[in-house]
């Protein structure tokens, strides 16, 4: 294939999310890799999506989603975050949160414009920053605390900067920005009058006393700001790819203007039930969250009797840990002698640092498996060798 691959795809790695789901499968490994929950969302979700199918709701939508999702969409931000939208020209609904961050890059990046982005990043940004034609900008959240060098981030953010594309809470470091983090984020991006693409898409999936601020609710962003954020994670439905993008009408046009030319519109039945979902569903996601609470602690306390040490995380899936501890030299080589070793597949963070030395011994582990699952996860690897 590689000679015929267009030059805008090579030298992008294949997601490592699927090759890990992969591995998973065929060794039979308990899969604490890719983030996707055992057990799905609402059944009355599930029903209502059943009855648009059954009703006729299976030719397009319109491109821009089906109002009632809009309106969804907009109500959910007021009553979450007190942000006020018009849902005609301030929400877009997006195939997954995935197809807004892509096509919000690809619409509003130039050839040879500069994005700062915080490290480890999320592989997607990275491959559509690289079809972009993007200039990456990392700023890196260091283990072992992931926090915000605020220094770091001013010397990153110049005049000429064309977009921060920011994600709290974040994907893998399990880190929710703080006011002073978010308001350094604002005070940068009002200065140098930048950009913001920020993917909110573990919003509601927050732990203990950490709270998720939008950085649109800080002053002077909400007319800089685009915000993504999707169903999958919050309502359990990650296979759903439902997702939408709010801001200003000319950021949320410029998602549009690519998307109408990807996909053209998202899946008409699904739209409906989603808008269920965040009406008569509401409260699921905060229901959820003080479970995967739980699950968090279950799975740190069998990581720290397992000798890998956890970060505990404030939001998302997943928690890091740091495998140097146990004598390995690289989170790859762990990770692909873990299915053998133990039975359970996890994520190395190698790829989702643009210096491999700095994220070279981080793995990932996803806690929103079911109970047993995570419980059989760490049985095995207690019961196995897992030095070098
Ligand atoms: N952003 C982050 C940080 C994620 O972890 C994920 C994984 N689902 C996505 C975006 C993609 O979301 P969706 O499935 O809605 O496309
Ligand atoms: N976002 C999930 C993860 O980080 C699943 C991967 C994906 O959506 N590409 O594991």
């Amino acid at each position: 294939m590689g000679a015929r691959l267009a030059r805008r795809a090579q030298g992008i790695p294949p997601t490592v999310f699927s090759a890990m789901s992969a591995l998973a499968l065929r060794t039979g490994a308990i899969n604490l890799g890719q983030g996707f929950p055992d057990t799905d969302g609402p059944a009355s979700v599930l029903e209502r999506a059943r009855a648009a199918v059954a009703e006729g709701r299976n030719q397009y939508a319109p491109g821009v989603g089906v109002p009632a999702l809009r309106e969804a969409v907009a109500r959910h931000q007021a009553r979450h975050h007190g942000i006020d939208l018009d849902p005609d020209t301030r929400v877009v609904v997006t195939t997954g949160a995935t197809e807004g961050i892509a096509a919000a890059l690809l619409g509003l990046v130039d050839p040879g414009d500069e994005v700062v982005l915080l490290e480890p990043s999320y592989d997607a940004y990275d491959a559509v920053l690289a079809m972009a034609g993007a200039v990456r900008r990392p700023v890196t959240l260091r283990s072992p605390d992931f926090r915000l060098d605020a220094d770091a981030f001013r010397a990153a953010v110049h005049d000429g900067t064309r977009l921060i594309l920011l994600n709290s809470p974040h994907n893998p470091t399990g880190s929710v920005l703080t006011p002073a983090e978010l308001a350094v984020v604002a005070e940068v991006a009002v200065r140098h009058d930048v950009l913001v693409v920020t993917d909110e898409v573990y919003e509601h999936l927050v732990y203990d006393d950490h709270r998720h601020v939008p950085i649109s609710t800080l002053p002077g962003m909400a007319e800089r700001t685009l915000t993504v954020s999707s169903l999958g994670k919050s309502w359990s439905l990650t296979g759903w790819k439902v997702g939408w993008a709010t801001g200003p009408a000319d950021l949320v046009a410029a998602v549009l203007a690519v998307k109408q030319w990807t996909t053209f519109t998202s899946g008409s039945p699904l739209q409906p039930a989603a808008a269920h979902a965040l009406d008569a569903e509401g409260d699921f996601p905060l229901r959820l969250a003080a479970d995967l609470q739980r699950r968090r602690d279950l799975l740190c306390d069998g990581l720290s009797a397992a000798g890998l040490a956890p970060r505990v995380p404030e939001g998302t899936y997943f928690s890091v840990t740091d495998v140097a501890e146990l004598g390995w030299a690289d989170s790859a080589a762990f990770c692909a002698a873990l299915p053998e070793r133990a039975g359970v597949v996890a994520i190395p963070l190698q790829g989702f640092h643009s210096d491999p030395t700095v994220g070279q011994h981080l793995v990932r582990w996803a806690f929103c498996k079911d109970e047993p699952v995570l419980v059989e996860g760490l049985r095995r690897l207690a019961a196995a060798d897992l030095r070098a």
